[in-house]
Order: C-alpha cells, then structure tokens, then sequence
C-alpha cells in the first residue's frame, strides 16, 4: 500500500495561508492534502478586506490563489471559525500538521484620554467598513463632521486618508462596499491631519502612496515647511536611504505648492503627538504636543514631548499606528508582540521552549502586522521548508479511510455550513456580474445570507 498523504489544515485563507498552500503544493516530495479553514465565507483575508478598493493592482494576486485553491490537493473550507467550530483538539485527529496563518485581526491603541469616545476607532475598523467586512457593516461612522484626525504616518493612515480625501466619482469604479460609497456621497469632511509623531524622513508610508495625495481631483496636500526641516540623525537617513530620500522630496514639493485651492485638505503634520481625544461623548477635537526627535543608544530616533500643545478641530479620530494579532484559542501567544511564539515558523512551547510537534505558523501571526503582501510568500515558505523536514520525525494522525466522513461529521455536529470553493466561485461571479454595468470589478456582498440569497435567486 502506497503511504498515505500528509494532511495538513491551514486556519486562515489570506496571503500567508495562500502562500503556504502554495509551497507545499510546489514541491513533490511528499504527497500532500490541504484544508484551509477561514472564520469569513470569502477567502483572501486582507487582499479583500484590508487592501485599499482603489489599489486594484494589488488584489489581482488573488489570482494566483484562486490558482491554488483549484489544485485538486487543496480545499477551502469558509464559514468555520477556529476555536467555535474547530479547534485544535478536534482537527488533531484529522491532521498530522497545523499551519495557523491568523493574521492579526486586532489594532493598537494610543493609551491616551478621550480613545473611548464616539467618532474615535481604529483605522482597521474604518478600512473594514469600506472594504464589506461582514463584522463591521454597521459601523456608520459620523461623516457630517469637517476634520478628521489620522494617527500614524504608515500605508494604512495613507489609504484611510486617501479614501476620506476623494470624491464618489475617483470611488465609485472601485469595489468599495455599497454602504460606504453612499455613505462617503455625503461626507462634509473637509480636513484631514495625518499626524506623525516623528519626522519625515521616519514615516513609514512608501514613495507611491504619498505621490497619490497630489494628484487627486479635489484635495491638496498641505504641508508645514518648518516640519520638514532634519535634524543631523535624520539628514543621515535622508542620504542613506532613498524610500526615505524620495519621500521628503515629495513632501518639500507639496510644502512648496502653499495651500492650494481645492475644497478639501489632506495636512501633513510632523513631529507631534496626540495627547487627549476632546469631547463630551463625543470626539470634538484632539489635543496635540509637539516632539523632538532624541537619539537613543541603539541609534532609535524617539519622539520626546516639549510641552508645547496645539488642538484641532475634528470630529473623528482614527489611530493608524498599528495591528496586532490576538490570542487564537488553545495556542500559545506573545501579548506583547501580538503573535504566536515561534523558531522561523516552528510553534514554540512557551513553558520549555522547544517546539510544538506538527504545530507551525505564517504570515502576521508569526513575525507580526509588517511588510507587503509579497513578503509573506518568502516568509510562508521559510516555515514549509521546516515543516517539510519534521515531516519524518512527526508522529501521524491516525486518520483512516473515513477521514473526509469525519471532518463533515465534526462540521455538521457544530452547526457549520461550510463554503467550499466551488460555492465562493459562484458568488465570485456573481459579485463580478453585479459590478459590470456600473463599470466596477465587483459589487461585494456583505455576508454569507446575502451571498446564498443571491444565489438561491439566480437559481430560482
Ligand atoms: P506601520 O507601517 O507600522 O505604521 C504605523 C505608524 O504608526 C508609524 O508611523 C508609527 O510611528 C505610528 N505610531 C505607532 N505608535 C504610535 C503612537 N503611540 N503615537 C503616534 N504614532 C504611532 O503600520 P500600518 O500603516 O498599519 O501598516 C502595516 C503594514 O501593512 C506595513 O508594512 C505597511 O507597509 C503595509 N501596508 C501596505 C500597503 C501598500 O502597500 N499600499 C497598504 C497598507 C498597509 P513610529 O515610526 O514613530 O513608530
């Protein structure tokens, strides 16, 4: 009798668990089956949900997942939460091996008075409303105010300010959900700050993403000359490093423009650090003091307050100063770090160190919310190259000939009615048909009881 293959589920179906999907399929060593296991009905985690609707180039990766997931090797299985309807007890006699490939589905806070207050969210959040995340559909957040408070200078405060900064028309071909498209038809938000606690040549935004802000149809970037000048530290950034380099040109040019005269107003602030949400309920503006950058001993660039304060007038803060991954049930966790403690992808025992049999980890949840997309690919296969080397050493699930019966049996035993691949397919194309008459690449569902009725009605 020929051996049989390594069963392997992924929990989680973003770019990490594609990439991981990808490698062990790409090799033929050893004969595989894989199951990715993801809480939502869609797959692509944040190429669909955290991935701007107007950077569309970006989301045609998802592709090569779709090329993925149609290997006969692999399967999707959507709508089954780890931890509720699987859990490691319950998947370990199915599988020999677990990838977690959870992302970090959390945010940092700033820790500061007035966070709580109504109109103050994180921008994961924000970004998930406007991309249909079926858990914050009913965000609604407040757009009759004038200023909005971005916190944080990295791509995520870029593509929140982005969004807030352009009209329905530069939206409305995009696959931005129904609900915030109209909602963004009758925004009053006139400024937005983007407020970076150090310098310009510290922010982490890339060189195409701020070159965007001056080039949109009814918003100007503003930028306060006095905040771009270098102390000595950062003028060796500056020389050293071109993403760095490039982007204080681009913000010299946009200082150099003045005002300008369109109706909105993306500002770009440096060197300061909000201090208190203001408002009574309700965000009516923030409080901020402004830095100055001081070298640490490792060479860090800290901001350290001055005590000197300023307050804007918003009505909407969102902090964009990080993700960060939760605990996910049954596994180990790095609170501090926000992900599952791991050797390049091999789970650790966070008692004796050593490394959990058959257990491993990609993507955010293992070295945390940084990087690209593309750099999960490297960092997925890093972590099924050691996994295909325990594969010898691991001792195997007793899985038996009615394997496939007992996954459907321990779904249907926790009230899960999965998606498989061939039915997201469907809505894919459904969602894709919506969109074609208003020129857009989709028009998304929102959840998996849109998604079925809308099936049950093209069946019908
Ligand atoms: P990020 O790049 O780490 O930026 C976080 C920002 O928050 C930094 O400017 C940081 O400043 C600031 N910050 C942290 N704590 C703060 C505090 N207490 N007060 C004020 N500011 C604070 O994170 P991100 O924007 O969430 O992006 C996550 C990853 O996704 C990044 O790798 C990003 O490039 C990627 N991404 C890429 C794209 C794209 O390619 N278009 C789009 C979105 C996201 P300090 O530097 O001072 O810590």
């Amino acid at each position: 009798m020929p051996e049989r293959s390594v069963r392997i589920a992924i929990i989680g179906a973003g770019p990490s668990a594609f990439y991981a999907a990808a490698a062990l399929i790409a090799q033929d060593d050893v004969a595989v089956r894989v199951d990715l296991f993801d809480r939502l009905p869609a797959p692509y985690g944040l190429v669909r949900y955290g991935v701007a609707p107007d950077h569309q180039r970006i989301k045609s990766v998802a592709a090569l997942y779709e090329k993925t997931a149609s290997d006969p090797r692999v399967r999707f299985f959507g709508c089954v939460e780890f931890g509720k309807d699987v859990t490691i007890d319950s998947l370990r006699p199915l599988y020999d091996m677990v990838v977690f490939a959870t992302g970090a589905q959390s945010d940092r806070s700033l820790g500061i008075p007035g966070e709580d207050l109504s109109g103050s969210m994180s921008a994961t959040e924000f970004v998930a409303w406007y991309n249909g995340h079926p858990d914050y559909k009913d965000l609604n957040p407040d757009l009759s105010v004038e200023g909005v408070a971005v916190i944080g200078v990295g791509n995520v405060a870029m593509d929140v300010a982005r969004i807030l900064a352009k009209t329905p028309d530069e939206l409305k071909e995009t696959d931005i959900a129904d609900h915030a498209l109209e909602a963004l038809k009758h925004s009053k938000v006139r400024n937005i700050y983007v407020l970076g606690r150090r310098g310009p040549a510290q922010a982490k935004f890339t060189n195409p993403e701020i070159k965007e802000f001056g080039k949109l149809n009814t918003a100007d970037p503003v930028v306060l000359e006095g905040e771009l000048e270098l102390d000595p530290h950062s003028a060796v950034t500056v020389e050293q490093n071109r993403m760095a380099r490039q982007n204080v040109e681009i913000l010299r040019e946009y200082a150099a423009r003045g005002h300008g005269t369109k109706t909105r107003k993306v500002h770009f602030r440096f060197l300061v650090s909000p201090t208190e949400i203001l408002g009574d309920g309700k965000v009516s503006g923030i409080k901020i003091e402004r830095n100055k950058l001081v070298s640490t001993d490792d060479g860090y660039l800290n901001a350290n307050g001055t005590g000197e304060f300023e307050e804007l007038n918003v009505g909407m803060v969102l902090r964009s100063v990080g993700y960060k991954g939760l605990q996910v049930p049954g596994m180990p966790y790095d609170a501090r770090k926000g992900t599952i403690p791991n050797d390049h992808g091999r789970i650790l025992n966070p008692t004796t160190g050593n490394p959990i049999p058959g257990a491993y980890v990609v993507g955010w949840a293992k070295r945390g919310p940084t990087g690209v997309i593309g750099t999960n690919k490297k960092d997925a296969e890093e972590t099924v190259a050691l996994l295909l080397e325990d594969i010898p050493h691991i001792r195997r699930a007793g899985v038996d000939a009615k394997v496939e019966q007992k996954l459907e049996e321990l779904l249907e035993g926790a009230g899960c009615k999965y998606v498989s691949f061939d039915e997201w397919q469907s809505f894919n194309a459904l969602e894709i048909e919506r969109g074609k008459s208003q020129n857009r690449p989709r028009v998304k569902f929102i959840d998996i009881e849109e998604m079925r009725a809308a099936q049950s009605e093209r069946e019908a």
